[in-house]
């Protein structure tokens, strides 16, 4: 553990002042080590663990650059330039830059599809410091004219192997044609694969690694469990389980991931029926009421989030302590994502996961990326044997398909914030949030509607 402080890093000091303010006495360990590089100007790429401040390590020394260089941005110019997958991160990460350049003069940008071009386009006419983009929008806005990044100083990917994926990569690889090849790059990710490594490598110049902790690795407080149990059993099992953590009165809020979006739908709207408070996320929701659900849940006004892996990565909501994966992820690296949204600068938290005999196969890639087995939990109302041996056996299980389209179409929001006293136990269940398809969607303003 590195136990420098912040005042060491030589960050101008309105930084330092946003940052006692924010309660940061030292740097986590990829910031103690990103930022000095990043402040030199080299090319980096970085993996740490979920939930360990890694945007704080690529916004530092970019707004110390920005305080201290003093250059203005030109007409529709951007200076630095920052990528995410999701839109919800997007304006979580163009947050944290207000927050730790609170005491900075500097302009910050926002642009992503879903939501009307106008005010984009008006705010990249004045020019900017930072924009903060998902790459579908950012095209489209490039396209018409908008936005010009031929002077463009810093680059950053967040989610970065996400961003390298067969999902994003074509549209990474136009807008990088427009940057100009003096820049500094960098790579920001919690997972990078090897293949993708050398794809990143293939972007960067003399680039700098930092790798806090191998590759895959899950967040160190994080008590992961996994439960056998048949398809029919699910839903019975997660209400049983809220109930159960609910009636105990615990103020924390707890997040479900299913596979697919009427998944999601579905089982918000079976835990409102419930007389539980849910709402969900997913990508068949408009882009407000997707902000104005997560708003809710990070205020606490709702205590469990449905999801699909359109909030696998990046989002960072405080006391978030139990992440259910209600279907395992088709792709194992969703899985360190997804557990991550709990057990955040350095809090603890738990993940469990559901496995039927169908999904035996994931957890089996899930535990190949994790390196290790993940605990089993046996609740005897619910424990199949039967599937645990077909884990433990080295039978060879049926694979998951990987790249589906779903063919999911538009539903009906569910929301509301029912009396929690009302519950109603023990009712018949029904499975119904498995199925086909993916769950993370493109960002770009709905040209194409990639699916995992
Ligand atoms: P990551 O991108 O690595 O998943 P984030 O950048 O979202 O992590 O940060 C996770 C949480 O940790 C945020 O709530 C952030 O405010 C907090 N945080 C970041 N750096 C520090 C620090 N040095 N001291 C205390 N809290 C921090
Ligand atoms: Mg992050």
């Amino acid at each position: 553990m590195n136990e420098r402080k912040f005042e060491q890093l030589e960050l101008s000091a309105p930084i330092q002042r946003a940052l006692s303010e924010r309660g940061y006495t030292k740097p986590s360990p990829i910031q103690a080590k990103a930022i000095p590089l990043l402040l030199k100007g080299g090319d980096l790429l970085a993996c740490a663990q979920t939930g360990t401040g890694k945007t704080a390590a690529f916004a530092l020394p970019l707004l110390h650059n920005i305080a201290s260089c003093g250059r203005k941005p030109f007409r529709r110019g951007v200076r630095h330039l920052v990528l995410t997958p999701t839109r919800e991160l997007a304006g979580q990460v163009a947050d944290s830059f207000k927050i730790y350049g609170k005491y900075i003069k500097f302009s910050t940008g926002l642009v992503y599809g879903g939501v009307s071009e106008k005010p984009q386009i008006k705010q990249l006419f004045q020019g900017l410091d930072v924009l903060v983009a998902c790459p579908g929008r950012l095209i489209d806005l490039m396209d018409q004219g908008h936005v010009d990044l031929s002077q463009v100083e810093t680059f950053i990917l967040d989610e970065a192997d996400r961003m390298l994926d067969m999902g994003f990569i074509r549209d990474i690889r136009k807008i990088e044609s427009k940057l100009p090849k003096k820049r500094q790059t960098l790579l920001f990710s919690a997972t990078m694969a090897t293949e993708i490594t050398k794809l990143g490598q293939a972007m960067l110049y003399k680039p700098d690694e930092v790798r806090i902790a191998p590759q895959g690795s899950t967040a160190e407080k994080v008590d992961q469990q996994v439960l056998f149990l048949g398809k029919n059993a699910k839903q019975k099992l997660i209400l049983d389980m809220l109930h159960r953590r609910f009636d105990d009165n615990q103020e924390e809020l707890s997040l479900i991931f299913t596979r697919t979006k009427h998944g999601a739908k579905n089982l918000a709207k079976k835990f409102i029926q419930e007389g539980l408070s849910a709402d969900s996320i997913h990508g068949n929701k408009s882009q407000s009421a997707r902000e104005k659900t997560l708003d809710r849940y990070r205020q606490g006004e709702i205590d469990i989030l449905v999801a699909t892996d359109v909030a696998a990565r990046g989002i960072d909501v405080k006391n978030i302590t139990l992440v259910v994966n209600y279907d395992l992820p088709m792709e194992p690296d969703a899985y360190v994502h997804r557990i991550g949204r709990t057990a955040r600068a350095g809090k603890s938290g738990q993940a469990i996961s559901f496995c039927t005999e169908e999904e035996v196969a994931l957890l089996r890639q899930v535990e190949r990326l994790i390196k290790k087995p993940i605990p089993v939990k046996r609740d005897h109302d619910y424990h199949l044997q039967e599937v645990e041996d077909l884990h433990t056996s080295k039978r060879p299980v049926k694979k998951p398909a990987q790249g589906r389209r779903s063919g999911a179409s538009a539903g009906s929001r569910s929301r509301g914030r029912p009396n929690r006293t009302a519950n109603k136990r023990g009712k018949p269940f029904r499975s119904g949030a498995g199925g086909n398809g993916g769950s993370s969607e493109r960002t770009s303003s709905g040209r194409r509607n990639y699916q995992r």
